[in-house]
């Protein structure tokens, strides 16, 4: 946290690094056990969007020594064909983790897609042996941006036990996780959506607040309960004043002077996410290994799918 001259910043941009610098020394370390990590990422179509995240994804895998495999398909691609190398890369041992980059387009089903990704190799969380994992407090793949989001309030915060946070948002790829982390955590948790009624009263109960509405500056200072810690992940693009530029769920300028601690839009949570990216595809490893030594030998289970 940036605290210096009073600016009570959460640096996404610092905390990535150091984040990544982890993953790197783990990286070099594993090269000298003879392992390299691998990362797959899938994408299907031409989305600009889509484009740019997985160029990220690839250079940022590249820059910490993970190998990164990249699969571009036509947007015609159908069911099958993806289905058919998402089971490839399942089983393909120099493939540790494996992202198909959303969203696929309409004739294909998202979730059977998602489904069909080993949950040790899944490294966005979306499967449900791991969503229910994680519901469950068990150690498995969480999404990349709520276990950003948790490093950033670990350093901001320290211990989280006990504090009431509200989460604004109750998506499958960052609400719903998100809550189940601050659960995990031992604070106390609410999530409003946009059905909630009297949103800014919820809020402003919140030691922690999380925005993830996709809401421009929904989020004001009548919101924000003084000394709250506010993590910010919308990133919503707009016209103002004649010029484009990107801006979060909360209004930034109207909470810096009540938040204890605020992440700005963009540098906060965005650069995390990637980062989380390299540190599952790692995480992922270790947990295929340590299925690989828990998994009897052939000779010694005979009868397995019969018990
Ligand atoms: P979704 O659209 O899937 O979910 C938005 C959630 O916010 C829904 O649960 C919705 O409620 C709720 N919501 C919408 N409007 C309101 C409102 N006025 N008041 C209260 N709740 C509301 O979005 P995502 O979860 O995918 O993403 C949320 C934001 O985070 C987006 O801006 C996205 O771009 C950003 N994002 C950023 C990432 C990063 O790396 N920083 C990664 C992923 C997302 P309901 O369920 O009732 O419809």
């Amino acid at each position: 946290m940036n605290v210096h001259q009073n600016i009570k910043l959460i640096d996404g941009k610092a905390t990535s690094a150091r984040v990544l610098a982890e993953v790197r020394e783990q990286v070099l370390a594993l090269r000298e056990a003879g392992i390299q990590p691998g990362l797959a990422v899938v994408l299907v179509g031409s989305d600009a969007a889509s484009q740019v995240y997985v160029r990220n994804k690839v250079l940022r895998a590249e820059e910490v020594g993970i190998r990164s495999l990249e699969h571009r398909l036509g947007a015609d691609t159908d069911e099958q064909t993806l289905l058919a190398l998402v089971q490839r890369l399942n089983a393909d041992p120099s493939v540790n983790g494996i992202l198909v980059q959303l969203p696929l387009p309409p004739h294909i089903d998202e979730h059977r897609v998602l489904q069909a990704v080993s949950p040790l190799k899944d490294v966005d969380g979306f499967h449900s042996a791991n969503v229910g994992g994680l519901a469950q407090g068990r150690d498995v793949l969480t999404p990349c941006t709520p276990s950003g989001c948790m490093r950033l309030l670990r350093d901001a915060c320290g211990d989280l036990r006990g504090k009431h946070a509200v989460v604004v948002g109750r998506s499958n790829i960052v609400g719903k996780p998100m809550a189940a982390l601050l659960l995990q955590a031992d604070c106390t948790v609410t999530v409003v959506h946009s059905r909630s009624r009297d949103l800014p009263a919820l809020c402003r109960q919140a030691d922690i607040l999380v925005a993830a509405a996709g809401k421009p500056r929904l989020i004001g200072a009548d919101w924000l309960k003084p000394g709250a810690v506010v993590i910010d992940v919308g990133i919503n693009r707009i016209e103002e004043d004649g010029r484009s530029r990107l801006v979060g769920d909360v209004d930034f300028a109207a909470a810096l002077p009540l938040a204890a601690a605020i992440t700005p839009v963009p540098g906060g949570v965005g650069p995390m996410t990637i980062a989380y990216l390299m540190k599952n595809t790692l995480l992922a490893l270790d947990l295929q290994q340590q299925a690989a030594l828990a998994r009897p030998s052939q000779e010694h289970a005979p009868c397995l799918s019969l018990c």
